[in-house]
């Protein structure tokens, strides 16, 4: 029989819990965002890094634009009998290193361009990371709350029907990302299997370990976060994770694996949110209370001890790290003077505008960027995609090294860019991820 809505988000105690379903606690309606055009943002990076590298107009023209772009309209029966047409999309950025690798957002503001855009970023934070990829990325224009646990499984085996011209364990390997999880990549999986006949796991990363998920897969995003954050700290201000007060925006699989990991090194986590709002306490959160909460009620909100404050009063306090972990374009030219951290520590794909990060560079304010900052999820993933491969499964212990020793090497690499160029740390990091795609384009030629 099929289930209600509110099972659609299942707390970790195997109980129903929605936002507000906590005793007698409210939680007010996720605010309106003005988001900048993630895609003109890409595009925009882009062209600067390009200018400065001297890049030919045939090479540029060649990297703004995405290799190949999908669109699915397509049925889903709902609990009610009634059936409803979803709309998704699939993109491919650039294949010159590979087969693409990229994440599946479930999310009601998801567009073609926003895939367009954080395709794009997948390209250079692959190259970045030394990994067979180029990028890709896809969604579901959704909000999967709304939807019960069997409604959300249909619509997902759809769309993974549909998708299934463009992705395969050589062409195309999609992962979780905002709104989408383990069970939701294993839906896929299975899915994608049943139509070929046999069970191919290296078709999708972030999935469960039961079924040739990789040890330490979930976690991953956020303890990269802390390792990279770990190292510049101690580069940049010679000062240590203990030494700092953190406010992390977005408590997803992100945000969350990043305030446990910086608060299990020592940092005091004073701030988190989520799209709800946030929580704060200049002494910092009860991280194992804070985790019991959020899986009781659905959110950080109403958590005990704390203050309320906004998504926006989150950004900017007066911290040590800010970590931005939810969704794009969240710093812009029109709050990046009131940012007052040291460190913004970009978990999240593309929250800073081009403007803002011109204003936080003249305030002294230091931006790692997302394709340096978070890439331990698509290492993990690649981790995991060769274990898939090859049958051979790696302790969390030799994961975590693995991907802690990519983050370091990647870091020193654009630490020396950026010595070199003098330039800031995004600018250096692209620029290192450019010329090894150029490279392999240069080598491959453009056919035919
Ligand atoms: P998630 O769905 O697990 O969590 C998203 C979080 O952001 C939730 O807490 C949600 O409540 C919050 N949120 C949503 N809209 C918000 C808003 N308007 N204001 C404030 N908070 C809001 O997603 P995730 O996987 O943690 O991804 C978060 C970010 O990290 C995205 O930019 C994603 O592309 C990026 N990222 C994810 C991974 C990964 O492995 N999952 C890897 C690299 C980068």
């Amino acid at each position: 029989m099929a289930k209600g809505k509110k099972e659609a988000i299942e707390s970790k105690n195997g109980t129903a819990a929605t936002p507000g379903d906590g005793a007698g606690q409210q939680v007010a309606e996720p605010p309106e965002v003005a988001r900048a055009s993630a895609y003109e943002v890409a595009q925009r990076q882009l062209d600067e890094v390009a200018g400065f590298m001297g890049l030919e107009d045939d090479v540029l023209g060649y990297l703004r634009a995405c290799q190949r772009e999908l669109i699915v309209h397509f049925p889903v029966r709902m609990d009610d009998d009634r059936v409803e047409i979803f709309t998704g999309f699939r993109v491919h950025h650039n294949t010159a290193k590979g087969p693409t690798k990229g994440g599946i957002r479930y999310h009601p503001d998801v567009t073609l361009d926003e895939c367009r855009a954080l395709a794009m970023w997948m390209t250079w934070k692959c190259a970045l990371m030394g990994l067979p990829y180029g990028g890709a990325k896809g969604g579901v224009i959704v909000d999967p709350k709304r939807l019960s646990i069997r409604e959300l499984e249909r619509m997902t085996r759809r769309y993974a029907t549909e998708i299934s011209l463009f992705v395969g364990p050589e062409r195309d390997i999609p992962a979780p990302d905002v709104g989408t999880n383990a069970q939701v990549m294993a839906w896929m999986m299975d899915t994608y299997s049943m139509h070929r006949g046999y069970s191919i796991p290296a078709v999708i990363t972030g999935k469960p370990v039961s079924i040739g998920g990789t040890a330490g897969r979930e976690s991953a995003t956020g303890l990269g976060v802390a390792y990279v954050t770990r190292a510049v700290l101690k580069q940049r201000l010679g000062r240590g994770l203990e030494d700092v007060t953190v406010a992390v925006q977005g408590f997803g699989n992100v945000g969350s694996w990043t305030a446990r990991s910086m608060h299990d090194r020592g940092a005091c986590v004073a701030a988190v949110s989520d799209v709800y709002g946030g929580v704060y306490n200049s002494h910092g959160l009860d991280m194992r209370q804070l985790l019991r909460h959020v899986a009781e009620t659905g959110s950080v909100v109403n958590f005990p001890g704390a203050d309320s404050l906004t998504n926006a009063e989150l950004l900017e306090l007066p911290v040590g790290v800010l970590v931005p972990a939810a969704l794009e374009g969240q710093i812009t030219r029109e709050n990046a003077h009131r940012v007052r951290a040291k460190i913004v520590a970009e978990g999240a794909n593309g929250p800073t505008t081009p403007e803002a990060d011109a204003i936080l560079a003249d305030n002294g304010v230091f931006v790692i960027p997302d394709i340096l900052c978070n890439g331990g999820g698509v290492v993990v993933s690649y981790f995991e995609w060769v274990q898939s491969l090859q049958s051979y499964f790696w302790d969390e212990g030799a994961v975590r090294r693995q991907m802690e020793n990519t983050l370091i090497a990647s870091l020193e690499a654009v630490n020396g860019a950026m010595t070199q160029c003098k330039c800031r740390m995004r600018m250096a990091a692209y620029m290192i991820a450019i010329e090894r795609i150029i490279a392999a384009i240069n080598v491959r030629g453009f056919y035919p």
